[in-house]
């Protein structure tokens, strides 16, 4: 009897929980105690410097071991494909689901919201998003966290490693399955403190930007949550239990603490040792699989992110009284899936991407003022609906290749 007390007191002061209870309380001394919580930047700083801290060596690390232990390139290819297959698909069902409910609710145009709020004219363009994938120095790109040019590295380097004589591929291998080891472990010790860590980022975020800002664009932000609603639990969902076979409620309840800090952060990258920790630990998924794709698909996978792009779009439009046509909407589709992709896993980096869609359907760039306000806290929910994306597809993928053990 008391063992079975032990046991319940012990899950309900789970981590996962205390992080769940501290997003709440989060909110409410965000609300009514904004004046001592307005201090606490330093510490929600200090939490996501230190998942910052490790993000870097591990995804260098775990992406070089799960290639370098691949058997063969016959098998790089099998996952790299199945890998495309899902992100590309996934993110065209994101925009599309966005674009259906935008249609379906056809805004109305706010005639109250301020345009003259200042934003960084940069935009972002197809040749920038090529770039974007080629280091020029990658000690430069460790430096300044620059992933996508980590994870291209990593994988020529792990390829050239796998044509080594077996003594010098085995040094180099260990070497960097222990990097990736010790990497989790700092990861677990981070996630302990995570209820602290995350209260202290929810209570200054909501005293900082206040909930009156989310207030004065409630359509706006309403149908933006409906559709990453949608999104997550109907459409992933689903993928997960029809073609990955496996019961998606219970696999998020394994998972949780990872869209946890997604929300919390509003970073995939820096939610990227949460959810290698889970993956591996909770989930049983395979480290050489989960190794891959969780930090491939943190960077290039956002299903949420494109889907925010596309009815973001469509609200500024019709806010400067534009009614975009199919063809336009078209373009959106496309548009907003290449900038979801070129996306880096870091906090408002959808905001930036964004101006590509803008300008493929010339809509002026000042537009993206009118969202500026609420783009905190929608970040919060696409950054979740991102991560638990990249789990689903990870989960399914290595059901695929026979490697997840349950
Ligand atoms: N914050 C998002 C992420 O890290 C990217 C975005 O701004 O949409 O996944």
């Amino acid at each position: 009897m008391e063992k079975k007390e032990n046991s319940f007191k012990e899950k309900a002061l789970s981590i996962e929980n205390l992080t769940f209870i501290a997003i709440v309380l989060g909110v409410v001394a965000g609300i009514y105690l904004k004046d001592i919580v307005i201090h606490l930047k330093l510490l929600g700083d200090a939490f996501l410097n230190l998942l910052k801290m490790i993000t870097i060596p591990l995804i260098f690390a775990s992406i070089f071991v799960s290639i370098a232990s691949l058997s063969s390139i016959r098998d790089l290819k099998n996952l790299g494909l199945k890998a495309f297959s899902y992100y590309l698909s996934t993110t065209f069902l994101a925009v599309l689901t966005g674009l259906i409910v935008v249609n379906v609710v056809n805004f109305e145009p706010v005639s109250n919201v301020n345009v003259n709020e200042s934003i960084e004219h940069k935009p972002f363009t197809i040749e920038a998003l090529i770039k974007s994938f080629i280091p020029s120095n990658i000690f430069q790109s460790l430096a300044d966290g620059k992933v996508l040019h980590i994870i291209i590295f990593s994988m020529l380097f792990a390829l050239a490693v796998l044509t080594l004589e077996k003594t010098k591929k085995e040094l180099i291998t260990n070497f960097f399955d222990g990097v990736n080891d010790a990497m989790l472990t700092i990861a677990k010790w981070i996630i302990n403190m995570s209820p602290i860590g995350v209260f202290a980022l929810i209570s200054y975020i909501v005293a900082e930007k206040g909930p009156d800002a989310i207030l004065s664009l409630w359509e706006y932000v309403l149908v933006v949550i409906v559709g990453l609603f949608i999104h997550a639990f109907v459409n992933l969902s689903l993928i997960g239990f029809l073609i990955g076979k496996f019961n998606p409620y219970k696999y998020f309840l394994k998972v949780k603490e990872a869209v946890l800090i997604a929300f919390s952060t509003s970073s995939s990258s820096a939610t990227l040792p949460v959810s290698l920790e889970v993956a591996e630990k909770k989930a049983n998924i395979d480290k050489k699989t989960a190794g891959f794709l969780l930090p491939l698909g943190a960077t290039i996978n956002m299903d949420g992110t494109a889907l925010y792009e596309a009815v973001a779009v469509m609200f500024v439009a019709s806010t400067y009284g534009m009614e975009l046509t199919l063809i336009e909407q078209i373009i959106v589709f496309f548009t907003a899936s290449l900038a979801a992709i070129g996306a880096a896993g870091i906090p408002s980096a959808g905001l930036v991407t964004m101006t590509l869609v803008f300008s493929a359907v010339g809509i002026p760039l000042e537009g993206i003022a009118l969202i500026l306000v609420v783009d905190r806290f929608l970040d919060m929910l696409r950054t979740a609906t991102n991560v638990w994306g990249d789990l689903i597809g990870a989960k399914l993928i290595s059901r695929y290749i026979n490697s997840s053990k349950d």
